[in-house]
């Protein structure tokens, strides 16, 4: 876990982050949200001591931050930026090998632990490793930056508004394959945004800050349902609970029914986006299918009522084991 323990960063005679005490789940994404400004970056920066604080505490593991060696802290934590910075003059494999675990290993065994990174963030490594990041779209060298961040196995992954640059179809993908990973990785990941529907999307928790202070911090629902301040309900905006959705396969709200007559929706489709198809076919249920099976059908009024109800939306293993705070 990561603790910040009353953590501060002043420049000159004003803060950028203030008096900021907050803990990071192990195994889950909480995103750091905030309006531009507001302190993200610094505070980022300030768990793997890119910069040092003003005041106050970081804590990993229990351990104080400022008593390891920054190259020792760092090793244990990957870090991805938006402009990745993959050194142009080198293949997509040797910027993935660039980390210092892997240069001590031997050839054959960098080789094949960047063909598992590569595949692991769904580029083809007979088709990539050899390429150039010129030659790569902005969502491929995103995953790129992401396999690198990855490469030595750390538990902790910071990452500064990492899918930012991308178009929004490209970064739907990105962020849908980075969930796929963190599935089977379970890293602690503090994940910075300024964008509400990624990091409703995308957090397990979320922490929402204003002026370099918390305003906020709990899990989507938390905020959406139980915002703790004006500014919260305002950042969040009237559509959050829409917003929410995103952040929920549709699978969770399937009933049973017969598909006859009912536009197909895929059971891992997000909540939000199976409403617009629902819109657009002009049918007020769909027919929710995994593959060749079907699992049966959702309607408005299943999400009216579960909204209401306030049951639900997110990944039920967080949900029923609360939340960390
Ligand atoms: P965010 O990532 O949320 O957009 P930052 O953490 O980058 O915000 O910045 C927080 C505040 O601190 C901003 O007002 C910014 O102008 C200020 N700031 C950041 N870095 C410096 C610096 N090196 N010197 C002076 N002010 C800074
Ligand atoms: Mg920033």
């Amino acid at each position: 876990m990561i603790t910040l323990n009353r953590l501060e960063k002043k420049y000159a005679d004003t803060y950028a982050v203030r008096d900021l005490s907050l803990n990071f789940p192990d195994a889950a994404i909480t995103a750091l949200l905030g309006p531009s400004g507001c302190g993200k970056t610094t505070t980022l920066r300030m768990i793997n001591r890119l910069i040092e604080p003003t005041s106050g505490q970081v804590l990993l593991d229990g351990q104080d931050t400022a008593r390891l060696k920054p190259e020792v802290l760092r090793r244990g934590i990957g870090y991805v930026i938006q402009q990745i910075g993959l050194f142009p003059h080198l293949s997509v494999a040797q910027n993935v090998a660039t980390v210092p675990d892997l240069l001590g290993r031997g050839k054959a065994q960098t080789a094949k632990r960047v063909d598992e990174l590569l595949s692991l963030v769904g580029l083809e490594p007979a088709v990539y490793r050899g390429k150039r990041p010129l030659e790569l779209s902005g969502g491929q060298a995103q995953r790129v930056g992401v396999a690198r961040a990855l490469a030595a196995d750390p538990p902790v992954l910071l990452m500064d508004e990492p899918f930012g640059a991308l178009d929004p179809i490209a970064r739907d993908e990105v962020q849908e394959r980075f969930l796929k990973i963190q599935r089977e990785l379970k890293k602690t990941v503090v994940l910075v945004s300024h964008d509400i529907d990624e990091a409703l999307r995308m957090g397990d928790y979320v922490a929402l800050m204003q002026a370099g202070q918390l305003a906020q911090f709990g899990t989507p629902d938390d905020l959406v349902r139980r915002p703790a301040s004006d500014f919260v309900r305002q950042f969040l905006g009237d559509d959050a609970n829409l917003r929410q959705l995103a952040g929920v396969e549709v699978r969770h709200f399937v009933r049973a029914g017969t598909a006859e007559g009912l536009p197909r929706i895929e059971a891992d489709t997000n909540t939000r986006t199976a409403l617009a198809l629902m819109l657009r076919a002009g049918s007020e249920q769909a027919a929710i299918w995994d593959g060749e099976r079907l699992l049966g059908v959702v309607g408005f009024s299943d999400l009216a009522r579960a909204e209401a109800a306030g049951v639900a939306p997110g990944d039920s293993d967080v949900l029923l084991s609360g939340h960390a705070g």
